[in-house]
């Protein structure tokens, strides 16, 4: 079965969600070295979680729709060019099947017959690659990243929730980089590629940063 297609969207989600896991769960360990009281670190945690989805939505937002902006103007254009020079645009797309395998006389027949169908369907998919499913949608792309950051961010905050002390340190670190492990492991399935190996690549980034903010948090926390 081809998995491509349904890459796009869970590789957003996976992306989200180690996000919110590693951001949220790095800020809270951050807060908790400094030897902060309990609320203190949740209420950084969950501002963390607010600010970090928003700024998710924000950013997909912008990069998708920028991205239909560049794809509509491009359909435009060859719009335009088919209705100036169709018998130019003809060669263009036998040209393209021809480089894809085709002989010149089959290409050119493809290229007629396809033409003949929809022009600009033919020539938006096989000359810009522009298909329907990949179809920029920033509303949705924006949702999307903010809540998958989200559901992400509160794995670690719950961590926090349940935990006291000193203890709360290694609890967060601990369930982050199981949620991690188990994230990276699920998406490298549905992906098709070797679980362990995705994983793994998110595991030590992960621990990478919540010890990097750990480290932060006990500097800052002595000196402030
Ligand atoms: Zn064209």
């Amino acid at each position: 079965m081809h998995r491509s297609h349904r890459v796009g969207w869970l590789r957003a989600a996976v992306l989200g969600a180690n996000d919110g896991i590693v951001s949220t769960a790095s800020l809270v360990i951050g807060v908790a070295a400094a030897e902060s009281p309990h609320e203190a670190v949740m209420l950084a945690g969950v501002a963390g979680l607010f600010a970090g989805a928003l700024s998710m939505a924000a950013g997909e937002y912008v990069s998708v729709h920028s991205q239909a902006d560049t794809e509509k103007a491009d359909i435009e254009l060859e719009k335009q060019h088919l209705q100036d020079d169709p018998e130019f645009e003809l060669h263009e797309l036998a040209a393209i099947y021809e480089n894809r395998g085709l002989d010149a006389d089959l290409a050119l027949k493809v290229a007629e017959q396809l033409m003949a169908h929809d022009a600009l369907g033919a020539h938006t998919r096989d000359e810009l690659g522009i298909t329907e499913t990949m179809s920029a949608r920033p509303l949705q792309a924006a949702i999307f990243s903010a809540a998958s950051f989200a559901v992400g961010a509160a794995l670690p905050l719950a961590a926090a929730w349940f935990s006291t002390g000193r203890m709360m340190i290694w609890i967060v670190a601990g369930s982050s980089l199981v949620f991690l492990a188990l994230l990276g492991a699920v998406a490298a399935q549905a992906g098709g590629a070797a679980p362990l190996k995705g994983s793994m690549r998110v595991l030590f980034w992960g621990a990478i940063a919540m010890a990097a903010t750990a480290l932060v948090g006990r500097i800052f926390g002595a000196v402030v």
